[in-house]
């Protein structure tokens, strides 16, 4: 039964004791995969704010078979995960460039895994052919899973400017097609792009909203060392925002959000030593702190004025 109602937003461990009834864990996987945004395809460099990690810092290591890496996590974790069972995250670069057979094979690879009992995989959304679809939609019917798009902002020209690589069409035309298939899909969103005003950013959280994503990820904007946004940032020195700043945002797009809507981050993860800015975001507890308080204030103050 779902209880999200009287919860301040419904986080992905809420949605887990829900449909599980226990506490979930997620092992971040390497599935040796590049990006096309990265290799020449759709161009040469990748999103400005990527890591030489492709977005996915903590993932296992991609020398390592599927299943070795998902033993060392367990491994790693076990304290934490003890009996409880685990999703396998394709994380970092793009999970379903690649062709289909290797895809069916690391993805059943990762299924397999006695511990492991769903699948989560982030793509782009213009690297989700038929035949990629049709696996996913395979994989859907039989496992738990979800997909993961990296939109971060509605804006075009903000997204050029990243050099994202596709124009927002692309991404709900993605959306339309998961929805007709009942894949469930995460959009991941970043606050504080250059050139992104508080009110273009709500716009791109209601966007995410309309587009019928199951969940949203919300990321701080991180400059990381020996980026091409890091070079932008000592050009043209764009607007950092405060962490009061952040905090108002976020809660303004958890409050507008759907009760059902599956809340799967608030802040983003970086490496001490290798964000620029902001720096406060390395502070993680304190940030998820200031969001609860401000949650809280503001149904106090809706309280008030009922
Ligand atoms: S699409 Fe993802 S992996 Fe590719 S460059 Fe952008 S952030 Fe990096």
């Amino acid at each position: 039964m779902v209880k999200y109602n009287n919860r301040r937003f419904y986080s992905l461990n809420d949605y887990f004791k829900d449909t599980f009834e226990e506490k979930i864990f997620k092992v971040s996987l390497d599935g040796g995969f590049t990006c096309p945004n990265r290799d020449g395809k759709v161009a040469h460099g990748g999103c400005i704010f990527c890591s030489d990690a492709g977005s996915g810092d903590f993932a296992g290591n991609r020398r390592k078979s599927i299943t070795e890496q998902i033993d060392e996590q367990l491994e790693f974790m076990k304290d934490k995960i003890k009996d409880n069972k685990v999703i396998a995250y394709f994380q970092n670069f793009t999970n379903t460039y690649g062709e289909v057979k290797y895809l069916r094979q690391i993805y059943y690879e990762a299924l397999n895994h006695p511990k492991v009992i769903g699948l989560a995989i982030g793509t782009r959304p213009d690297c989700i052919d038929d035949d990629v679809l049709q696996l996913l939609e395979e994989i859907n019917q039989n496992y738990f899973f979800w997909l993961e798009l990296g939109l971060q902002t509605i804006d075009d020209k903000v997204a050029k400017l990243i050099n994202r690589g596709y124009d927002l069409p692309v991404y709900l035309n993605a959306a339309k097609k998961l929805k007709e298939k009942n894949i469930k899909f995460v959009t991941h969103m970043i606050i504080g792009l250059p050139n992104e005003e508080r009110e273009d950013i709500l716009k791109t959280a209601k966007c995410i909203v309309d587009s019928g994503a199951w969940g949203i990820k919300i990321h701080s904007l991180h400059i990381i060392k020996g980026t091409r946004l890091e070079k932008l940032y000592n050009e043209i020195k764009f607007k950092v925002f405060t962490m009061e700043e952040y905090v108002e945002m976020v809660v303004t797009i958890l409050k507008s959000l759907p009760e059902n809507m599956v809340v799967h981050r608030v802040t983003g993860d970086g490496k001490k030593e290798e964000v620029v800015e902001p720096l406060w975001s390395l502070n993680k507890r304190k940030v998820l702190n200031e969001i609860e308080k401000e949650l809280k204030k503001r149904e106090y103050m809706q309280m008030e004025d009922e």
